[in-house]
């Protein structure tokens, strides 16, 4: 079968042909529908030879969706034919965390081997996929899975940090997001969705400031050494009860930092290698600095409604699997309007 992979230290994405896989015990297979491509694929293909940690070769692909194709001894509960998105940051299943469904924080998992889809398992960017187990499978019913897919990391990432600090998302408050690609520009809609708030949307070009004044943002500000005094002044010199950076560069962090307000949350969600020193003279008086990672599962059956009412969409650019290369390197070079997605 077709598949995109990484294969080697430095390389980049590669599109080959690979066996196809079976599931074993427990597993079901997947005929692939939709996969999306995340600037942390990026993150994991740009690391040094002694800190990636991810396995070669490595299939892409931590957001997919697919219809059930094959299923291995033992699984009961799903159709062959049955459409679902997959939920990819796998835990053990028994612990406290993962009982709470929210297995993006189980504690055992790393140690246990466990790796989601894409991200040590081979991922869904390939014909077919193996899910461990058809707990991490979420039904899309009638969603188009080509538009949704993306709702499994740059849908249920915002939702679980904008939904974590719903406290500070008051009617009156203003919201600032950093960073509005694949990741933020779902975060403005969820933000308008489910709050009341003043959305301040943040980013370097035109072209993506167009695009979150489009998907809701109230104001947009250009990532330059003047956007914090902007939004400084756009909230009366009070700044921002809720930050959300979707980027994390050094850069984003100090901003995030000098435009939240007191009693603020700071959600630092991009990885993008800042550093955020929380004390007494450094953040604003108490405020909460988080670095939120992927989302529950119960919040990915909450997302996945929330576009089924219309409240939030992805917006999609499409590639075949043989395009998939230039894709990712769009995204790369900051190009991608929204998500790109490859289709089988
Ligand atoms: P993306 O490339 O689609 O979007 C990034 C956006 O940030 C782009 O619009 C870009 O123009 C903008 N940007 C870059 N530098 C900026 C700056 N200095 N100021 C303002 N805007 C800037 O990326 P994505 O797929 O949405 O991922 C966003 C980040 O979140 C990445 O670091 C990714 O690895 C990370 N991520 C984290 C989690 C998590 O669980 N914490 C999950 C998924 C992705
Ligand atoms: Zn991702």
């Amino acid at each position: 079968m077709k598949a995109v992979q990484y294969r080697e230290i430095g390389k980049g994405p590669e599109v080959v042909e690979i066996e196809e896989p079976h599931p074993g015990p427990g597993q079901v297979r997947l005929k692939v529908t939709a996969a999306g491509l995340c600037h942390s694929d990026w993150f994991v293909m740009d690391l040094p030879e002694e800190q990636y940690t991810y396995g070669l070769p490595l299939t892409l692909g931590h957001e997919g969706a697919g219809v059930v194709d094959e299923l291995g001894e033992g699984v009961e509960g799903v159709e062959i034919g049955a459409p679902y998105a997959i939920y990819g940051p796998w835990g053990c299943g028994r612990c406290h965390a993962c009982a709470k469904g929210a297995e993006n924080y189980c504690p055992h998992a790393a140690e246990m081997g466990i790796t989601p889809p894409g991200l040590g398992s081979p991922g869904a960017m390939a014909e077919y996929v193996i899910v461990d187990d058809p707990r991490h499978l979420v039904p899309l019913g009638d969603l188009d899975p080509v538009e949704t897919v993306s709702l499994t990391d740059a849908g249920l990432t915002p939702y679980h940090a904008i939904v974590s600090a719903k406290e500070k998302l008051y009617p009156g408050a203003t919201a600032v997001v950093i960073g509005v690609g694949g990741l933020g520009h779902v975060g403005v809609q969820i933000l308008r969705a489910i709050s009341q708030v003043t959305v301040i949307a943040v980013d370097l070009g035109e072209d993506k400031l167009a695009l979150a004044r489009e998907v809701g943002a109230h104001h947009t500000v250009t990532s330059d050494e003047h956007a914090a005094e902007r939004i400084r002044e756009l909230t009366n010199g009070l700044g921002a009860a809720a930050v959300f950076d979707f980027v994390g560069v050094q850069p984003t962090i100090d901003l995030a930092r000098e435009v939240a307000a007191i009693d603020s949350f700071i959600h630092i969600v991009g990885i993008g290698g800042g550093i955020l020193p929380a004390g007494f003279f450094s953040t604003p008086m108490g405020a909460a600095v988080r670095a939120p990672y992927w989302g529950t599962r119960s919040e990915l059956i909450e997302v996945l409604d929330l576009a089924r009412s219309g409240a939030v969409g992805v917006h999609v650019e499409r590639y075949g699997f043989d395009s998939a290369v230039e894709a990712y390197q769009r995204l790369h070079h900051g190009e991608v309007r929204g998500r790109a997605v490859v289709v089988p």
